[in-house]
Formats: C-alpha cells, sequence, structure tokens
C-alpha cells in the first residue's frame, strides 16, 4: 500500500495556518508501519486540487484529502473529486438528519439548503463517522488507470480530523492490508541518520518493515510484520544493535517517560533555566500528570538571579563565567535546594545570534543534572538558530538527567 496525502487550505498556504493535519495523521501513519510517501498542499482552487490528485495517484494507490467538506463555497473538495473519478453522489438520508440534528444544536430553526452539501456521499462509497462537527468523514473505492485505488475525504478542522484518523481512518487503512500487521516501536535519543541505516541492516533478513520518524526529542523507530514472534525478534535485534541511549518499547516521548520514571521512584524535579527560558518547564507541564512529579522552575537569566536564587557563588560566576560546566552544576544544585525537590536539570548557554566570542561561540551550551545530590555535566556544541539552539539544549537537558538515573551511581543508592 502506497499512501499520498492532500491537505487543501488557502491559509495552509499563506501560513496563516499552520498544517498540523499533516504532522498528525504523518505520526499515525508511521506508527501504523504505512508512512505516507508523498503530500502536496494546495489551495482552494478545483484546479489546483485536480493537479495535485493527478500527481498524487502516479506514486499512490492509497489517497487521503483533507479539507474542504464543510457547506461553504470553498469547500470544493467533494464535487472536484466527484468529477475527476466520475463518481457520481448521492444524497444519504442518514448523514441529511445528522445534519439537521447539528444546524438545530448551534441555530434553532430552519437548516439553509448549502448545509445539506454535506449529506452528499460518493456512490458506492462509506462514511467516516464525525461525532463533533457536521461534515462526514467520506470513502469509496475505484479504478482508476488500471489501478484500483482507495480515496478517503476528511474534514480540515484539527478537532475533527485528528479523532477520525484514530479512531476509523487508520484502522480502515490496517483492515485492509493483507493479514493483521503487527507494529511496534520505541524512541531513539539520536538523529534519523544515527538510528536508520544500522537498523535496517540488522533486521534485512527479517521479513518486517522499517519506519522512522525524526522529531526534536529524537528519532522513532517502528518495526511492522505480520508475525508477532519475529517483530519481536527484530525489536530486540534493533535494541542491541543501536549505540544510542534508547526508551522502552512503546516510549515515544522522553518527557512523558521522566515523569513515570519520576513518579515510579517517588522523586520529586525541578528546573533552573538561563538560556531556555522556561522551555524545559513548558515541556514536562505540557504533559498530563506533570503535577505528580514537578515542584517548579527558576528562570535564572540575570548573574544576579543565579546567584540570589540559586546560590551560584560570585566566585565561580566571577572566574568560570556564567556559560560555564561549574555553573551549571552549581544551579542544578541549587535548585533542588531552592525548589526542595530530588532532582533537577539546568541549562546555561549563548543561543545567539550575538554574544558568542572565540572561546565561548554561539551555540556553546552547558546542561547539569542533579538526582539526589549525584550530579552530571554535558557541554554541548550546538548549530542552528536561536529558536533551534534553545530547543535542543531543553532535549540535551532532559536526556541527561534520564542518562544519570538510570547509571549504577544512582541505581545503587536508590
Ligand atoms: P468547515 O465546515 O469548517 O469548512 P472543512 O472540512 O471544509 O470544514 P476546512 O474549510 O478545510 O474544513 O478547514 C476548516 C478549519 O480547519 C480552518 O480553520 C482551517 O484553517 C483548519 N484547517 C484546515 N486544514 C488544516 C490543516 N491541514 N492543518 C491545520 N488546520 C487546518
Ligand atoms: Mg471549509
Amino acid at each position: 500500500m502506497s499512501v499520498a496525502v492532500i491537505c487543501t487550505g488557502t491559509e495552509l498556504l499563506k501560513g496563516s495556518a499552520v498544517n498540523t493535519n499533516m504532522a498528525f495523521l504523518g505520526k499515525e501513519l508511521c506508527a501504523a508501519g504505512i508512512p505516507a510517501a508523498l503530500e502536496i498542499t494546495v489551495g482552494d482552487h478545483p484546479s489546483e486540487l485536480v493537479e495535485a490528485i493527478a500527481d498524487a495517484l502516479k506514486l499512490a494507490d492509497t489517497l487521503i484529502i483533507s479539507g474542504g467538506l464543510g457547506p461553504t463555497t470553498d469547500d470544493l473538495t467533494l464535487d472536484v473529486v466527484s468529477r475527476f473519478f466520475a463518481v457520481p453522489l448521492e444524497e444519504n438520508s442518514e448523514l441529511k438528519e445528522k445534519v439537521q440534528t447539528f444546524w438545530n444544536f448551534h441555530h434553532p430553526g430552519r437548516c439553509p439548503k448549502n448545509q445539506f452539501r454535506q449529506a452528499r456521499v460518493p456512490a458506492g462509497g462509506f462514511i467516516l463517522p464525525n461525532p463533533v462537527g457536521s461534515a462526514s468523514g467520506l470513502g469509496f473505492e475505484t479504478v482508476y488507470d488500471g489501478t484500483l485505488r482507495k480515496i478517503f475525504l476528511l474534514p480540515g478542522p484539527p478537532r475533527e480530523f485528528e479523532p477520525m484518523v484514530k479512531d476509523f481512518l487508520i484502522p480502515q487503512l490496517c483492515d485492509s492490508r493483507s493479514g493483521e500487521l503487527i507494529t511496534a516501536g520505541f524512541l531513539c535519543c539520536a538523529g534519523e541518520s544515527m538510528v536508520f541505516p544500522p537498523v535496517e541492516k540488522a533486521v534485512a533478513h527479517l521479513p518486517v518493515e522499517v519506519a522512522c520518524a525524526a522529531g526534536a526529542g529524537g528519532t522513532r523507530i517502528f518495526l511492522s510484520g505480520t508475525e508477532k514472534a519475529v517483530v519481536d525478534e527484530a525489536i530486540s535485534i534493533a535494541r542491541n544493535t543501536l549505540e544510542c541511549t534508547i526508551l522502552p518499547v512503546g516510549e515515544f516521548d522522553l518527557a512523558e517517560y521522566l515523569i513515570k520514571l519520576l513518579k515510579n521512584s517517588s522523586l520529586t524535579f525541578g528546573c533552573a533555566e538561563s538560556c531556555t527560558g522556561g522551555l524545559v518547564a513548558n515541556r514536562m507541564v505540557t504533559i498530563p500528570g506533570a503535577s505528580d512529579i514537578f515542584s517548579g522552575g527558576i528562570i535564572a537569566y540575570a548573574n544576579s538571579v543565579k546567584n540570589r536564587l540559586l546560590n551560584v557563588s560570585q566566585e565561580i560566576l566571577d572566574t568560570c563565567g556564567a556559560v560555564s560546566a561549574e555553573c551549571a552544576e552549581a544551579m542544578a544544585l541549587g535548585c533542588c535546594q531552592a525548589l526542595d525537590c530530588n532532582c533537577s536539570v539546568s541549562t546555561t548557554g549563548i543561543a545567539g545570534p550575538g554574544g558568542g566570542t572565540p572561546e565561548k561561540p554561539v551555540g556553546l551550551v552547558y546542561v547539569s543534572a542533579c538526582v539526589n545530590g549525584v550530579t552530571a555535566t554535558r557541554e554541548l556544541r550546538l548549530r542552528g538558530d536561536r529558536r533551534a539552539i534553545r530547543e535542543r539544549s531543553v532535549e540535551c537537558a532532559l536526556l541527561l538527567l534520564y542518562n544519570l538515573l538510570e547509571s549504577p551511581e544512582v541505581q545503587n543508592r536508590c
């Protein structure tokens, strides 16, 4: 099966809306072992959508289109698709009733005729239910250019799109693959080029597919096959092959896993941030359940704050400087004291674009972690713009804490 995605919406091209649908769908497809082969974003113009469909079908037998299923005049997806594949549209009585019910809920009174555009279904097609919006998802099969194609149309609003992908689209795609496909994976704390080639080589003798999805926190790797024992064997080989830090099978987010780990060990966490200015705290608090372990954070940007709130000595600040391993370690230790927590991370560095010197260039960052008084500190030389350096620093600080928690020094103490 080869999947192409078309996202419609002029706002996506103008940058006034970010294409989160593709980010979400891409991850879900990858996790199901069916990574998308192609994605095209088009404006709300029929001719562009026609071109995009024709291009997508050169590569894919399964096409997913998001957006343009609503009742307004710029919602043209269904009409364009119907014409392109010469599949007529039929009014569906159940959907008609649903559209009417939805309308009545928000605006008591007569439902305007254009709303019933959302009650049309391609002949011989099927409906993907939408419990939170009035436009249902639609699907049908058709032969195009001598090949059987599966076409799925989903509404654009992310709050409607995301549950539909998870609950209906992915299960349907998985069902239509030959045999039941089993997928397992985990997060590797390294870039895709460090992960994909060695794993692909190591499991080449097994009937499994390898898929990777790179993100800020590392690379998620997925192995899929039709037999559980084979997938398990491939997972075990992959885990033994990789030299980077890896999370347990089924864990795909470092901060999320750290929260579980800290909670299971009855440890509390705080952060002392200079160059990341609250990003570590934000990364943790974004995850539901963070309050079980998260004490708080101190943004210690100025040296005076590092000294007063985190007890970083004036001597360290004068002799080593704020961007130094000594300062990072003192910040992590001071954080545990100030916030009365067992674990912490700290960040201090030069995120740029200014402020660099030959000795301390832009991208030089020190991160430190502390667990029950045991510390670990790392010097980072990061590339990229200010945002990239700050975001990378967060992941490196969390990774340092994870490695420290797993280290014999800390394990033997607990
Ligand atoms: P509606 O009935 O709201 O018109 P629709 O299925 O026609 O539903 P669209 O018109 O394409 O959907 O989009 C509606 C909303 O969803 C807009 O606010 C749009 O910015 C947002 N949206 C559409 N596509 C995406 C996308 N790929 N990623 C994120 N948001 C999107
Ligand atoms: Mg619309």
